[in-house]
């Protein structure tokens, strides 16, 4: 009897693992048709001065316009790309895309410092991540130092040495490069030691409670040291009340991001709030 009921558990598992495995596939095809009939689109993040509060840049963050699903976040479909290996075409899409719209902001005269493109360690450990980058500049003609390319410690152990030489040819085109999601990865020291970085943006996890516990804020003020210390640039991601802004401030945070200042915009929203009306909208 037992025995049966756990061959039935042991069956009731299997289904589970067939429909799971069953949807990947169906994201999959999905995400395929997706890159052809343009349903991925970019938000973008403003990234503030800690001092001044002036926009330093945006963070570019994927969204899939679904035709019946509606706006799918990341966490949706990026994981499920990142297994099947699609991520490649979904990275390099968002970079082009990117790129292509610093150089129709030019065009038009207007000047944003930065955009930051999230790069998954699937496509970064390939060999040819660097020379797509390279071309893509060439293409659309930015200068290199506007684009920042934001990595993530996890699973790139394997490729280290693989990392490392994308990371300094990246940098000698110009190109920054930032430590994504920092202190959440099993070896960030031995990372930041190896890889060549301009700047490190501290988790979300600690800056969310980090007005009401003292660890945390330990950590981030660690975090803040050790980024001065090797000359980096210091992010603080999931800015969410003014007592944060205080205490980040007082630690000598460089940047902020997150929802306090504003949530990812689509684009035309980002525009009219950042760059258009910003030259003349009370500091
Ligand atoms: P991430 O790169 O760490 O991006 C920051 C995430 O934190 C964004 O979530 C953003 O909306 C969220 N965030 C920012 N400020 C706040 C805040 O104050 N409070 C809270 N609760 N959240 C805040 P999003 O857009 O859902 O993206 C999630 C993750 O998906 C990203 O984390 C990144 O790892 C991945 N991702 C997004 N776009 C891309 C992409 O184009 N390519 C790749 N490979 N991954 C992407
Ligand atoms: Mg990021
Ligand atoms: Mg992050
Ligand atoms: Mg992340």
């Amino acid at each position: 009897r037992s025995k049966g009921a756990g061959r039935d558990c042991y069956t009731f598992f299997a289904i589970e693992m067939q429909l799971e495995v069953l949807k990947e596939q169906k994201v999959e095809k999905e995400l395929n048709t997706a890159l052809l009939n343009n349903e991925l689109c970019l938000y973008y993040q403003p990234l503030l001065k800690s001092d001044t509060k002036a926009l330093i840049g945006a963070e570019v963050l994927i969204r899939w316009q679904h035709p019946e699903r509606g706006l799918v976040p990341p966490f949706e479909f990026i994981p499920i790309a990142e297994k099947t290996g699609l991520i490649s075409r979904v990275d390099d899409w968002v970079l082009l895309q990117a790129a292509q719209q610093l150089r129709s902001w030019l065009d038009m005269g207007i000047s944003i410092p930065s955009l930051s493109v999230n790069i998954s360690a699937h496509r970064l450990n390939q060999r040819d991540f660097a020379e797509y980058v390279h071309k893509v500049i060439r293409q659309t003609g930015i200068p290199p130092q506007t684009l920042c390319i934001e990595i993530t410690e996890e699973n790139m152990i394997t490729n280290l040495e693989n990392v490392r030489n994308t990371l300094n040819l990246l940098r000698q085109y110009g190109v920054k490069v930032a430590l994504d999601d920092f202190g959440t990865g099993y070896s960030s020291l031995s990372y930041l030691k190896e890889l060549p970085v301009d700047k490190l943006k501290i988790d979300r996890s600690f800056v969310m409670d980090m007005h009401q516990d003292p660890q945390d804020r330990a950590i981030i003020r660690t975090i803040i040291e050790l980024g001065h210390g090797l000359g980096l640039w210091v992010n603080a991601e999931g800015v969410e009340n003014e007592v944060q802004i205080r205490m980040l401030r007082e630690l000598g945070v460089d940047e902020f991001q997150g929802f306090f200042f504003s949530r990812p915009l689509p684009l035309a929203e980002f525009a009219e709030h950042y760059l258009i009306s910003h030259e003349s909208s009370p500091a």
